[in-house]
């Protein structure tokens, strides 16, 4: 959780912000709009964050590229402008590393996202976006933990459901399928 802020140095003047997995509570959290219920989830869950921490997850969540039923994230604003009131411009690119535990081999599974909003100039955006999903990677294999490059499967959250909790820590994981907490990395154990 300490390190991963570490892995976006030189990359941003903006705070880095660690939004941790959501508990049990917010399982359904969704941002949007037309499905109240699980908007208005989504918004007690992350009202006190940043309006560019938020903007990001709004962007990432949307497009399935974070789930915070089982993702650590650190979040930024890496290119571009706010507007007055703190929230990132359209063509502005946000994101960060997103950590979660690999149900396989309990490793963490640490990967670079960034996002936009929508307009801007696509060709321009699309490469500034892949020049710092390139300088993330180097941060992240730079980590003095890292153990080097592996390719996995994402974990499938069961809809609105819920796992278990946590000895260690006393989360309760939105994760049905846990195998390790995700906020602290302990194994779970079945009854
Ligand atoms: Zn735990």
């Amino acid at each position: 959780m300490e390190q991963l802020p570490d892995m976006l140095t030189g990359l941003t003047q903006h705070d880095i912000e660690v939004v941790e997995p959501l508990p049990m509570e917010y399982a359904g959290a969704i941002p949007q709009i037309v499905r109240p219920k699980e908007a208005m989830q989504w918004l007690n869950a992350h009202h006190y964050l940043s309006p560019i921490t938020r903007h990001a997850l709004l962007v990432l969540e949307s497009i399935d590229a974070i789930d915070l039923a089982f993702d650590t994230f650190a979040c930024t604003l890496l290119d571009g402008e706010t507007d007055t009131a703190g929230y990132p411009e359209y063509s502005a690119i946000v994101g960060g590393v997103a950590a979660h535990w690999d149900e396989a081999t309990g490793d963490m599974i640490v990967r670079g996202v960034v996002g936009w909003g929508g307009r801007g100039v696509r060709g321009d955006t699309d490469r500034l976006a892949q020049r710092l999903l390139a300088s993330i990677l180097t941060n992240i294999l730079a980590n003095q933990d890292a153990m080097g490059l592996a390719r996995v499967d994402r974990p499938v959250p069961a809809a609105g459901r819920g796992g278990l909790v946590c000895t260690s820590c006393g989360f309760a994981a939105a994760h049905e399928r846990s195998f390790y907490c995700p906020k602290c990395g302990m194994r779970l154990l079945r009854g």
